[in-house]
């Protein structure tokens, strides 16, 4: 048997089963491949850090270290940044004499900073490390280069849509589906015990010192909400407990109280299970644009998550500004106070309230709900959507930059495809159509809980609950003169 070995490099792909770059890794070797996985120091203190989601990330690597380790491999955690990393590892083999890595692989990401970072960490290996580097395709099901358009990108979802259900049509999409067919099938075995033995190199093979920092992060990271169950057993386990709601998703999909999602969006995030793999394991096949099934309502609902990374790929700059240029330079009022309450979840908006008290205590908050927040931050309360944007990622366990800038710039009317800013959200007619017997709102706002249906959308003197702190119909005005540049 050679002696010739690979290393696999995760990032947001988090697990083992169908994990394109890292079987071809496999492939290539015969099972000779080790994990690893680099904390980035620029990254972790990124502003916008989330002890919450950190923790998350944490456990969700600890069960790939577990499995990786009982498949016969292992996960090296380290936190120099990949480029001094692989440096380091590349040193550290020379001098012990053991050989280096015939070849690293890694599943493509699309945000700016990774962008540049995997460009530049394959120049590293390639050029300076001699060391052949692949990377495939595994976070988005259609990648956004593969979208293209003659002129300029699609910055409207329909035609976008339309685009996507024809490539999902071609052999090379259809074969990434089937690939975590297989996949699925493997995480079915291990979830009832049966463990192969698929790789054969652990990190003690090829170097002494094999402890990463898993560890000392795991015992320093405290999370303030709880974090749900990580790894790919419980993104499959939280897959099968969708199913049988997903023929109601259509009706369901917007009441808070109902439960009718997915949930899954904490595992798309760092790849524990991918949108291919919910496809493959849903079946959809072959969805036409018209179509208003539940089923193809759930498929578009993960097309518009691709959609948000095909905007980010070919428009990196909203990261840091509307995608709207004519909207860049609006006068927002920014008052502290107002953004405090909106935090707290005392604006005296029941529905806000009870939304930001679901994300202050859970880490979550129903898409409906995100929707009405933002809109309220933005077009009632007159605060720049990038404040809310940056809160959101301080508290979303799924808090991710693509579908995140783009569901707020959608609610601000800044980005691609917006809501029209017109079209303002009144934040208690939204409360009566999608929480009319107020039992989303009674869950998370305790004050509110012996209110009566009708009332419980506009209460009016509840002890210990506040007085709306803004007239809805004098800031929606305001709101129009702001963005018409008055
Ligand atoms: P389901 O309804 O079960 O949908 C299935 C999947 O489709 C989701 O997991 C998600 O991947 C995708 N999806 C659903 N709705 C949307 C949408 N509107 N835009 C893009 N993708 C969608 N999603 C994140 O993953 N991370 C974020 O940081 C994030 N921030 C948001 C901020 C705002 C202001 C808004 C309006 C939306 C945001 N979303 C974000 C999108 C959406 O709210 C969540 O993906 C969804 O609520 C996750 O719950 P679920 O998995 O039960 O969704």
């Amino acid at each position: 048997m050679s002696s010739a070995y690979g290393i696999h490099w995760f990032r947001r792909d988090l697990r083992v089963a169908g994990n394109p770059a890292l079987q071809a890794n496999w492939k290539k070797h015969q099972g000779r491949v080790v994990g690893l996985f680099c904390f980035d120091p620029i990254f972790l203190s990124r502003p916008d850090f989330s002890p919450d989601r950190f923790r998350f990330f944490l456990e969700t690597l600890s069960a790939l270290k577990l499995e990786l380790e009982e498949l016969g491999s292992d996960l090296l955690v380290l936190d120099e940044g990949p480029d001094k990393t692989f440096q380091h590892l590349f040193e550290e083999f020379s001098r012990a004499g053991v050989a280096k890595p015939s070849l690293v692989t890694f599943n493509r990401d699309y945000e700016p900073f990774a962008r540049e970072r995997d460009a530049r960490v394959t120049r590293l290996l390639e050029s300076e490390l001699g060391c052949e580097v692949l990377s495939d395709a595994d976070h988005a099901l259609v990648e956004p280069s593969e979208i293209v358009r003659p002129d300029k990108p699609y910055q409207v979802f329909s035609p976008y849509k339309r685009k996507w259900l024809e490539i999902f049509e071609t052999e090379t999409i259809q074969a990434r589906v089937r690939r975590q067919k297989l996949g699925l099938e493997y995480l079915e075995k291990r979830a009832k015990g049966e463990t192969p033995h698929l790789f054969h190199l652990t990190w003690s093979d090829l170097k002494n010192r094999s402890t990463g920092c898993l560890e000392k992060y795991q015992s320093s990271v405290v999370s303030r909400v709880p974090v749900p169950p990580a790894g790919s057993l419980a993104a499959l386990a939280a897959l099968k407990a969708f199913a049988p709601k997903v023929t109601a998703y259509g009706e369901t999909r917007d009441l808070p109280a109902a439960q009718g999602t997915s949930r899954l969006s904490i595992y798309f995030k760092n790849g524990s299970l991918t949108i291919a793999q919910a496809i493959a394991y849903f079946g959809f096949s072959a969805v036409g644009p018209k179509d208003t099934s539940s089923r193809a309502k759930f498929l578009s609902e993960l097309i518009w998550r691709e959609f948000y990374y095909y905007i980010l790929y070919h428009h990196p700059s909203v990261e840091h500004e509307a995608f709207q240029e004519r909207f860049r330079d609006i006068q927002w009022e920014n008052r502290e106070d107002y953004f405090e309450a909106w935090k707290a979840g005392h604006t005296g908006f029941p529905l806000v309230d009870a939304g930001m008290r679901e994300l202050a205590t859970t880490g979550w908050m129903h898409n409906r709900v995100r929707m009405v927040v933002a809109s309220f931050l933005t077009k009632d309360l007159l605060i720049d959507w990038k404040w809310g944007e940056r809160y959101f990622m301080e508290r979303l366990l799924d808090g991710d930059l693509a579908p995140n800038n783009g569901g707020w710039q959608w609610a601000a009317s800044t980005g691609c495809d917006p809501q029209p800013y017109f079209r303002i959200f009144n934040p208690t007619l939204q409360s009566e159509k999608f929480d009319p017997e107020g039992a989303y709102i009674r869950k998370f706002v305790p004050e509110l809980r012996n209110v009566p249906a009708r009332e419980i959308h506009a209460p009016k003197n509840v002890p210990g609950y506040p007085a709306p702190i803004v007239e809805h119909s004098v800031q929606r005005a305001k709101a129009l003169a702001l963005f018409k540049g008055e």
